[in-house]
């Protein structure tokens, strides 16, 4: 696959996630997507992007890896629903790829993140590269919904310095019907991450009639707090970015009338997770 010149030919970078990149990887036989999901040799990739402030501490590049199994209403980024939409990326390619950063990430006190997507869909291939950005020196963070977080063994867990993860909703109904999936595997992965004093950062979607409950709010803080090791909160407030892409992709976006929360509701939000003593941003 190395030499295969379709490879070569998308650019890896993207100025932003909110690109639309499909059908990439649709011509890679289905026998060399099962060697590479069980090698962990080839992954399929959205993009790689640089200069982001918001996926961990300082400067980061990310990885937005392709693949998820949850359907979020308010995905962003649909277009990485399919593992095939991704750009196949030999596991050497994306090492070259980071190493040009190396130096920059390491002054600059950034680091290495891997968003989708879900990138534990392709968790063997993640654990290579974030075994390599270790190895050059470079701080590492997974971005999850935690639903596979089980597929992570203990030693896999020391090649990431921080856990940015997702919880959707904290109602186990709501969860299910915003992102189709339970929210059980979520809640379990951040107890197992507590249990091992994993640092964990804490992200929140919120969006206005689904994910604004104020008691639902409380409860997701006082379970955080319990936690012990979440060291910050971010509350992202739903944005319209990435509904372009539903339209383009012919999926229904249900949200598309939804407005971005009041900056009334994200104070008031943030100030329930600062009132069970988390850090909020
Ligand atoms: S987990 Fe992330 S990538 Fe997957 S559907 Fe939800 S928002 Fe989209």
């Amino acid at each position: 696959m190395e030499n295969d010149p379709k490879l070569h030919q998308v650019a890896l970078e993207a100025k932003s996630p909110f690109e639309l990149r499909v059908d990439l990887g649709r011509h890679v036989p289905e026998t060399e997507v099962r060697a590479a999901l069980a090698s962990g040799d080839m992954g399929f990739l959205h993009s790689f992007t640089t200069g982001s402030a918001v996926d961990g501490p300082g400067v980061r590049v990310v990885a937005w890896l392709t693949g998820c199994q949850f359907r979020c209403l308010y995905c962003h980024n649909p277009d990485t629903w399919n593992m095939m939409n991704g750009v196949p990326v030999t596991l050497e390619r994306a090492k070259t790829q980071l190493g040009k950063y190396r130096h920059g990430l390491r002054i600059m006190k950034g680091g290495f993140t891997v968003s989708g997507g879900e990138p534990l869909m392709q968790h063997r291939f993640v654990l290579k590269l974030l075994t390599a950005a270790q190895a050059m020196g470079i701080h590492t963070a997974l971005d999850t919904n935690g639903c596979l977080g089980v597929r992570l063994t203990d030693q896999d867990l020391e090649r990431i310095d921080l856990v940015l993860l997702d919880i959707k909703a904290w109602d186990q109904e709501r969860h299910r019907q915003l992102t189709g999936m339970d929210s059980g595997p979520v809640l379990d992965f951040a107890r197992r991450l507590a249990a091992r004093r994993s640092p964990v950062w804490l992200r929140y979607v919120l969006v206005p009639g689904w994910t604004d409950d104020p008691d639902d709010i409380a409860r997701l803080a006082e379970f955080t707090a319990g936690l012990g090791n979440v060291e910050r909160v971010d509350v992202l407030p739903l944005h319209q970015m990435g509904a372009f892409k539903w339209k383009q992709l012919g999926i229904d976006y249900k949200l598309q009338d939804v407005e971005p929360p009041s900056k009334e509701t994200v104070e008031r939000t943030c100030a329930r997770f600062r009132a069970a003593g988390l850090k909020v941003y």
